[in-house]
């Protein structure tokens, strides 16, 4: 079964863009996961085709009309399509690796990407979206942060990276970020490689791993560490 992503967009030309090359490229020329983009615009009905208007209660900036984008909902998820419809926003619940996860196991997803100020706050009730934030800073549209957001899920999806056991060790899988990575030359500028990672112990090497996991968490990541320490972490 294949992965279905719908992006309701105003440029959908920015797809599939950087997810048409590498990993999730081929993943999608393999029919791994599918791409379908849905042009806003083409659900407006005055003449001028508009999508936005200004905010009610006066300020700056446009809002994007609720009901021209309920008819684009309506048209992207059949009746019965159980995929979870996402809002782009900074106002969201932050992207985690779990939640990458968990779509990544399931059938699809359909994105809507903002502009303007945001989306008109009845559409985002009355279609149940579920608004995903990729981080604290704002950007002018909701389509780079469905890329990102796609490219984290696709990578997860079976068949896509060729080492399977890569995607759970890494960062956030264990509640800790990743420990350094070191490759040939054994010395670059008169830095040599961690003699603990040459030494053929593998039990040595796992625990030097962990420690180094530890120690960037504590000092990088407050949140994430208490979490972990308290044995919280999402998984
Ligand atoms: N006025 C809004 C920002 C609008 S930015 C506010 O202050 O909250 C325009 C669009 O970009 C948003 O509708 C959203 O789709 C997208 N966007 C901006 N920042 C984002 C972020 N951090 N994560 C996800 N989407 C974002």
């Amino acid at each position: 079964m294949s992965f279905r992503a719908t992006v309701l967009t105003l440029y959908p030309e920015m797809f599939p863009g950087p997810l048409d090359l590498s990993l999730a490229g081929r993943a999608r020329a393999a029919g791994i996961w599918s791409l379908e983009t849905v042009q806003i615009r083409d659900f407006a009905q005055d003449r001028h085709r508009s999508v936005d208007d200004t905010p009610a209660g006066g300020g700056a900036g446009m809002v994007m009309r609720a009901d021209v984008l309920a008819r684009a909902i309506d048209r992207a998820a059949a009746p019965g399509d159980e995929r979870p419809r996402l809002l782009m926003s900074p106002r969201g619940r932050p992207l985690t690796q779990a939640r990458v996860r968990a779509l990544a196991a399931g059938t699809g997803a359909l994105i809507v990407c903002g502009r303007f100020e945001g989306v008109d706050q009845r559409v985002i009730e009355a279609r149940d979206l579920e608004e995903v934030s990729i981080g604290d800073y704002v950007l002018s549209g909701g389509e780079p942060a469905a890329l990102v957001l796609l490219d984290a899920v696709v990578r997860l999806l079976p068949g896509v990276m060729g080492n399977e056991t890569s995607g759970t060790e890494e960062s956030f899988e264990g509640g800790l970020l990743e420990h350094p990575h070191y490759t040939r030359p054994p010395l670059f500028e008169g830095r040599p490689i961690p003699d603990v990672l040459t030494s053929g112990n593998h039990r040595r090497i796992a625990e030097w791993r962990r420690q180094e996991a530890e120690r960037l968490t504590a000092e990088r990541r407050p949140d994430l560490w208490a979490a972990y320490t308290k044995g919280e972490t999402e998984q």
